[in-house]
Order: C-alpha cells, then sequence, then structure tokens
C-alpha cells in the first residue's frame, strides 16, 4: 500500500538530504542549535503547515504536520529543536482572537517570527499542573507575573513563548482546572525585563531552560481566550503536541530498523550474515510489527483531533504506543549493531538517546497509563 500523503513525503525528504545525519551529529557534539535547518524547513513552509491559507500557511490538518515531523526523524535528524511551533500553533489557532491571529500568524508563517516554546512544567509541582503556582495577577491594563517554570524549551530560539498561569489561586477556585490562564510572551521583551532564562545542560541536544519571572509585566491583551480557561486550551495543544511526538517516534522507529536491517544484511560473523539468524532477525520484526501497530494509532488521534472530536484517549496511546516502540527499535537496533553502535559516526547512540526522552517528556508513561485508567476505564481515581 502507498504511504499516506507521499508528495508531502517527498518534499521534507528532499529538504532533509540538505542536513544529512552528519549535520545533526555535528550540532549534537557542540550542542548547538540546528539554525540552518530550522531556517531552511520554515523558508519552505513546512513549519507554518497549520496555519490557514488566509494568515499564508497552508492550512493542512494535524495528520499532514505529523507526516512533516516523522520524516524528520526519519532521515535521522531530530524535530525536538522545532516540533513547538507545531503544537503551540494550534493554541492560538482553536483559542487566539481574531486580532492575536491577524498580528502574528502572518509573521510565523513567513518566518519573521517564532512560535517555540511553550512553558507549564513547574520545579515544586511537576507532572501535578494544576497546582502549579506561577501567578498572573490584572494591574490595569497589564498582568504581573511571578514564579518559575523549569525544562523550558527553545526559549533561546524563539521569538513567543505560550505562558500558562494562576491567574486565580487554587485555594479560591471550586475546582482544580480553573483559574489558569494562558499568555502570548513576547521574549523578545521578555528577557532581561522580569523573565531571567538560564540553561539546563542535559543528555540531548535539546536547548531547555529554568525561568524565573520576577514582576514581568505582559499586557493584557496577550491573554489568549478567556481569564481562567487556560487550562482547558492547553489540553487541546498538548493532545496536538502527543500526537506530533507520536509521529516524530514513528519516524525515529523506521529510522532504527531500516539501520538494523541494513547492518545485519550485511555484517558477516561466523561466515554468514547476522541477519540470517534468527535470534537476530526476530526482534527486529517484533520492533517492525510494534512501530506499524503504533502508527494506526497515530493516524487515529489525528482524525479525531482535525474533525475537532475529542481525542485525548488517542492521543495518549499513540505516544505511549509509539514511544515504547521506538524505544525498543532503538534497543534493537543498538544490540545488533553490537561494538559499533556506540560509535558516535554510526549515529545509533544519538537517535538512542534523543528517542529515550520520548518516555518522560512531554508526559511520562505513568501518567498515560493513570489518564487511561481513569478516564477512559472509568477506574477509581488515584490523585
Ligand atoms: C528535555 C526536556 C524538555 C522539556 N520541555 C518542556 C517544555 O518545553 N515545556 C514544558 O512545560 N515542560 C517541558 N518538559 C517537562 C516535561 O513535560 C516533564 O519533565 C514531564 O512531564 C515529567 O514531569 P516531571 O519531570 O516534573 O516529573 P514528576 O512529575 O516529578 O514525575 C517523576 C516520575 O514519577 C512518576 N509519577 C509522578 N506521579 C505519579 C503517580 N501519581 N503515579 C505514578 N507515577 C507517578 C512520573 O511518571 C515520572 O516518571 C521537558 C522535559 C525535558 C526532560
Amino acid at each position: 500500500m502507498a504511504e499516506r500523503y507521499a508528495d508531502i513525503r517527498e518534499g521534507v525528504r528532499a529538504l532533509c538530504a540538505q542536513f544529512p545525519a552528519a549535520y545533526f551529529r555535528e550540532v549534537d557534539a557542540h550542542r548547538t542549535y540546528p539554525e540552518a535547518f530550522v531556517t531552511a524547513l520554515t523558508k519552505a513552509g513546512w513549519l507554518a503547515a497549520l496555519i490557514p491559507q488566509e494568515y499564508g500557511g497552508s492550512g493542512l490538518g494535524l495528520a499532514e504536520a505529523s507526516v512533516i515531523m516523522e520524516e524528520i526523524n526519519r532521515s535521522g535528524g531530530n524535530s525536538g529543536a522545532c516540533h513547538g511551533q507545531m503544537y503551540n500553533m494550534g493554541t492560538l489557532l482553536r483559542h487566539g482572537s481574531a486580532a492575536q491571529k491577524q498580528a502574528y500568524l502572518p509573521k510565523i508563517a513567513r518566518g519573521e517570527l517564532r512560535l517555540q516554546s511553550m512553558a507549564v512544567t513547574e520545579p515544586s509541582t511537576g507532572t501535578d499542573t494544576t497546582k502549579i503556582k506561577t501567578l498572573a495577577v490584572r494591574k490595569g491594563d497589564r498582568y504581573v507575573v511571578n514564579g518559575q517554570k523549569v525544562w523550558i524549551s527553545r526559549v533561546q530560539h524563539s521569538d513567543l513563548m505560550i505562558l500558562l498561569a494562576r491567574t486565580t489561586p487554587l485555594a479560591d477556585v471550586k475546582k482544580k482546572s480553573e483559574g489558569m490562564s494562558i499568555f502570548i510572551v513576547d521574549l523578545r521583551e521578555a528577557i532581561g525585563n522580569g523573565l531571567a532564562v538560564r540553561p539546563i545542560a542535559n543528555m540531548v541536544n535539546h536547548e531547555t531552560n529554568e525561568l524565573f519571572f520576577e514582576n514581568l509585566e505582559i499586557p493584557a491583551e496577550n491573554l489568549i481566550g478567556h481569564e481562567g480557561h487556560g487550562f482547558k486550551y492547553i489540553l487541546d495543544g498538548l493532545n496536538a503536541e502527543r500526537t506530533l511526538i507520536a509521529a516524530e517516534c514513528i519516524g525515529d522507529g523506521r529510522w532504527f530498523i531500516d539501520r538494523a536491517t541494513r547492518y545485519t544484511k550485511d555484517r558477516v560473523v561466523f561466515g554468514r550474515p547476522i541477519a540470517q539468524n534468527q535470534g537476530v532477525q526476530f526482534p527486529i520484526a517484533e520492533a517492525h510489527i510494534e512501530v506499524e501497530a503504533a502508527d494506526l494509532m497515530r493516524w487515529k488521534a489525528c482524525e479525531l483531533f482535525d474533525a475537532q472530536q475529542p481525542c485525548g484517549a488517542q492521543a495518549n496511546m499513540a505516544k505511549y504506543l509509539a514511544a515504547k516502540a521506538s524505544w525498543e527499535a532503538a534497543n534493537v537496533c543498538l544490540q545488533m549493531h553490537g561494538g559499533y553502535g556506540f560509535a558516535s559516526e554510526y549515529d545509533i547512540e544519538r537517535k538512542f538517546r534523543e528517542t529515550r526522552l520520548y518516555q518522560v517528556a512531554p508526559i511520562s508513561t505513568n501518567l498515560i497509563f493513570s489518564f487511561v485508567a481513569e478516564h477512559v476505564l472509568g477506574l477509581p481515581k488515584s490523585f
């Protein structure tokens, strides 16, 4: 069967061919941002896929956007440098006002602005998002923000950031999901004027940071949607994020399986290709089956999201299945390469580290189990 969206795949592959694995190996080794790649992707319009045509984008859906992300990872690259723009766009598109869309979307589509960051996680509350402490207090035509965030990615390579903050303290709301709001923060104005950024060195080449807010002033017009409804809006964005990450994991999984297949057919030990041993074949076949199964759930999540139907269960399940499948494919690929899997020039150890992240971020496996147990199966609430 022909692959879905063959034309998009072909276009993205052609662009990625200009940034081979050696390019990503180099930026990984020096922990630098793949600026040339992200610029090329932006200029070619791929990062504006979700922007409606009236604002200068291509007006595509999450399914098409997911193919773009998948192909980047499948080519040996890493979408982590730019995937934020795709899912943050969804939040602005679905919940932003006409004036906000007009102000930002055409510039984002032209590549004049980047919306790569979203700040949700906080150091003392972790996954327990409704307990966030960052507070935005309305003062006249501004909100004044105080608090702290952690693991906020691409801030140094973005112009805009979506911020989730409490506008009503937890103690004063009826339901814990109420009283949070989302804002567009103009990072160009904010950094050094109430927002301090401290980079976090980490296992992958992923630009991520601690953020410190001290009386940061945000114009009231930068509130997205209604005050107090931000948690609901952010969940929509998180479903898009999980589905796109699932697609990236599927791209990774396919890359690992291609590599494992190629190498084991060529590598001769004991007088025959190692792929002739079923002890080598079976784990690769198993990994392939799991990647393909995860892909089915990814399409289900995309279809529901694009039809504006509830898709929390499918987005979470797709992310769980794909992250697990890509991690298993990574392990198999590394194992079948023997010692060579550890050599940087094979790119396997880099992709191995990159795909490992997705068991933890943007949501950890246990939290997906918890969501499915409680919200899909109706099991008792545990927290
Ligand atoms: C490289 C990187 C980039 C990131 N980028 C961003 C970003 O751009 N924006 C952003 O907002 N966040 C970002 N994050 C944060 C990420 O979403 C969180 O790290 C992730 O959601 C887990 O939260 P935590 O680290 O606070 O873990 P915790 O919430 O402290 O959890 C730690 C472990 O305990 C488990 N656990 C916790 N509670 C339970 C429970 N009740 N039952 C069972 N198990 C439980 C979790 O599953 C997890 O395995 C990033 C993280 C990383 C590592």
